[in-house]
């Protein structure tokens, strides 16, 4: 293989943005053959894109790509609070391996990131997984006909995937989730969009902690910090780990493009930060050998995905009590909360009748 080749394949990468590449892992023949002409068009050779095809899923050891990030970044900055944040670039990280599924903030040292974004595929793998399930289980199952014993058995499914990710050092893959997509035929455009946000969460984590100054950086202006760290304060079991509690929240804010005074957020908004962050805590909590303990660096799963709820939850008091929102919207985000606590607690209470933790 010509070093020309591989830089050709490289810079393949390089066109995709983060959300073209999750799509075409999904190695689906006519998605495929979509990328074949973009690459024909751009004037690769046929080699050249076969070679970038085959190397989809194992692609190493980086790709990095500016343009996601700064799509959240540039929602946020109108809001005022936050300062100097034009210098994040996020980075996947090919292959991975479930007992490293992660994200992390790290300093850049390279003259044009200023702060990076480490975020294994395999961890995105995961959330369109969970974010697909999640869908089917409330529209198909839970809000169907289905009895309980068939819910059951639905999860018991799910968490067969997420366990086969979790132990043996397996490989997160979606080629692992085929069979399971092919009995109940997930993937419906709202779990997409779901799925897309849970990514945006992701980084907009690891953001927070440059935010935050958890790095050698800080953008987050000190007001900004004292009224998120008040919110924080007002809510139940942040003592420990207040260093993990405090990046899931600013999330909520870059995500559903929330202005840190939580007025005039629409439900909209609303629904989906709370549903994108709800669906990576709930992957972590499943990726996590114990959901219900902390780690040396995290608090407990459900101690994060509670208190992140609640944070959501909390941006709709103010528009109770205004009349021109109509009040099923803010019945529908009720009913999200509640779907989404359901999928969590059943999925990992389930998991500890199969003596997983
Ligand atoms: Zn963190």
């Amino acid at each position: 293989m010509t070093e020309q080749k591989e830089n050709a394949a490289r810079s393949l990468f390089q066109m995709l943005a983060p959300d073209d590449f999750a799509y075409y892992l999904n190695t689906d023949a006519e998605k495929l053959d979509v990328l074949r002409q973009q690459g024909i068009a751009s004037g690769l050779d046929v080699e050249t894109i076969e070679l970038f095809i085959s190397q989809l899923n194992t692609f190493d050891p980086t790709y990095s790509n500016h343009r996601g990030i700064q799509e959240i970044v540039k929602n946020f900055s109108r809001t005022g609070g936050w300062v100097d944040q034009d210098f994040f670039e996020r980075v996947f990280v090919g292959v991975t391996h479930s007992p490293i599924a992660s994200a992390s903030a790290v300093p850049g040292d390279s003259e044009d990131d200023g702060a990076l974004c480490l975020y294994e595929n395999g961890l995105m793998q995961a959330i369109i997984f969970a974010s697909d399930t999640f869908s089917y289980f409330g529209q198909s199952l839970k809000g169907g006909s289905a009895s309980s014993k068939e819910c059951n058995r639905y999860l018991h499914q799910v968490l067969d995937v997420f366990s086969q990710w979790r132990t043996n050092a397996a490989n997160i893959d979606q080629q692992d989730t085929i069979t399971f997509r092919e009995k109940y035929s997930i993937g419906d455009d709202f779990a997409t969009s779901i799925a897309g946000i849970a990514d945006a969460f992701v980084v907009g984590h690891e953001m927070g902690h440059h935010l935050l100054g958890h790095t050698d950086l800080r953008f987050l202006d000190v007001k900004a910090l004292e009224q998120i760290k008040l919110l924080a304060y007002n809510l139940d079991h942040l003592e420990d780990g207040i260093d993990e509690y405090l990046p899931d929240m600013i999330a909520f804010n870059l995500i559903s493009d929330s202005p840190l005074n939580f007025r005039n957020m629409q439900p909209q908004s609303i629904l989906s930060g709370l549903l994108g962050g709800a669906m990576a805590l709930t992957t972590i909590s499943l990726l996590m050998s114990d959901p219900y303990k902390s780690t040396p660096s995290h608090p407990p799963a459900n101690y994060r995905f509670d208190n992140y709820l609640a944070y959501a939850e909390f941006h709709i008091l103010p528009l109770s009590l205004n009349a021109s929102v109509p009040r099923e919207q803010i019945l529908q985000v009720k009913r999200f909360r509640k779907e989404a606590q359901f999928f969590f607690d059943s999925l990992n209470r389930l998991r500890r009748e199969r003596r997983e933790y």
